[in-house]
């Protein structure tokens, strides 16, 4: 069979897009998102990682055409899946499998309680990212979001499943604690039961975490265990590699030979020599390496952190199915410092949740001068505790705070920024970084305009 994919409708009038090798949906113009309802890949012998990697282009989270169809796989695949299986929908030995029609009928029925994302759109915030990992699983009736212990997942747990197919980063593991936390907060999810405490690394949070005995004096892990003799007569206490005398055991202090244990000698411990540095000690001390971040700790700088598993609240679910959550958790994650793009985003996804008569105020202006990015961010980090609660970011030289206001409340934020401004000028000035800040202006977004404008207006630089 000479094809890479094919259409045809199931007993139910469903078009399922039956993919034999790697289509990269979105980039094939030949296949548009209203030709098709599900997905079924067939076995052609691909690996595992092969596997993953079709997944990942036809994703039900982040694909555009493919965005929250049900996808599922050939049986005879079912062996090979491992840790993909909670990104499939099912099995079935042919796309017009009886049951993998019902299956995607029960799909579409959830589906229509949910509001999509348009989300060509909203991509980048990882909030919106985790937002539609709960659209997907609302969509196949996963209301519990349990945090069973897996190996795949840096976490320890799977949190809302996916972690392994999206490659959460480092940062974003993070994030979905407090996504989780946030879910909380706004009434959207509940602890259902307490799970586990674990451990996890201080810097990053990752739990795959190897523990290694090293020596107290300096770190190293080449030790070599032994028992220690300790000679009664003499009362000589050593290892007993010290002892060894032409295969007999001799007493390195007395030189007298050692006969019967009990009699004239006891081994009452082990000592560790480390074969690095040669020190001898008998309790080595534990380091713990993160496999996620490299970076080694002691068993007392972990983290401890408790496992809960939460369930969706009614609320919850009406808030997740509609885009009322949207508007929740942006406002919510709307002041603090963010990277450009994600200030960006979240200023995008503003402007399509925000109530009539409000806008979003942002008081540019530059660094000039001779700074270094270290002494930037500690500028940064000077703002975000003044101004905690504007918006705050940095791009190329510039310094971004917004914040949200009604049109009525304009000229007085503007006022109110302005005197922030000079405040700053004269902070600049009196530190003597050897830097100023000039070119202050005001950037918002006019009724009428388009967004894509206003992010590109705001992203130029002057
Ligand atoms: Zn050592
Ligand atoms: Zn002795
Ligand atoms: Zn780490």
């Amino acid at each position: 069979m000479n094809y890479s994919y094919r259409i045809k409708a199931n007993p139910k009038g469903r078009n399922i897009l039956i993919v034999r090798g790697l289509v990269q949906l979105d980039n094939v113009s030949d296949i548009k998102a209203e030709d098709f309802d599900a997905i079924y890949i067939e076995d052609y012998g691909q690996s595992h990682s092969e596997l993953s990697f079709q997944l990942q282009s036809m994703s039900s989270i982040h694909g555009m055409k493919s965005h929250l169809k049900p996808r599922f796989l050939a049986a005879t695949l079912k062996p090979h899946v491992h840790q993909l299986k909670p990104l499939v929908d099912g099995f079935a030995t042919t796309p017009d499998d009886e049951k993998m029609s019902e299956r995607i009928e029960e799909i579409y029925d959830k589906l229509a309680y949910i509001d999509l994302f348009d989300i060509s759109e909203v991509r980048t915030n990882n909030y919106v990212y985790f937002l539609k990992l709960c659209k997907h699983a609302i969509s196949r009736g996963l209301y519990t979001f349990t945090t069973s212990l897996e190996a795949a997942y840096a976490q320890g747990h799977t949190a809302l499943f996916l972690a392994k197919q999206d490659s959460l980063t480092t940062n974003m593991r993070s994030e979905f604690v407090r996504f989780n936390q946030t879910l909380r907060e706004l009434g959207y999810a509940e602890r259902k039961k307490f799970e586990e405490r674990i451990h996890v690394c201080p810097h990053c949070k990752g739990s795959h975490l190897f523990y290694m005995e090293a020596c107290p004096k300096c770190d190293s892990s080449l030790l070599k265990e032994e028992p220690v003799l300790h000679h009664f007569r003499c009362a000589n206490i050593s290892p007993e590699s010290s002892y060894a005398y032409d295969g007999e055991l001799r007493c390195p202090k007395c030189h007298q030979m050692l006969r019967h244990i009990g009699v004239d000698y006891d081994r009452p411990a082990n000592v560790y020599t480390c074969q690095e540095c040669s020190h001898t000690f008998l309790h080595t001390r534990m380091k713990v390496y993160c496999t996620s971040c490299q970076k080694t700790s002691r068993p007392s700088d972990l983290l401890a952190q408790d496992i809960y598993s939460y369930e969706f609240t009614t609320e919850g679910l009406q808030a997740l199915s509609s885009n009322d959550a949207l508007l929740a958790v942006s406002k919510d994650v709307w002041a603090g410092y963010s990277r450009f793009d994600s200030f960006l985003s979240q200023i995008r996804l503003f402007s399509y949740s925000h109530e009539k008569n409000e806008s979003v105020l942002i008081n540019r202006f530059k660094l000039e001068g001779n700074v270094n990015r270290e002494g930037i961010m500690h500028f940064v980090d000077d703002l975000q505790r003044k101004y905690h609660y504007h918006n705050l970011s940095y791009n190329s030289h510039y310094i971004f705070l917004a914040a949200k206001v009604q049109h009525s409340r304009m000229e007085t934020l503007k006022k109110q920024m302005e005197e922030e401004y000079l405040e700053l000028q004269r902070i600049v000035e009196l530190r003597n970084l050897g830097t100023k800040l000039v070119d202050q202006d005001f950037l918002y977004h006019t009724e009428g305009e388009k967004i894509d404008n206003f992010i590109k207006r705001i992203s130029k630089s002057q």
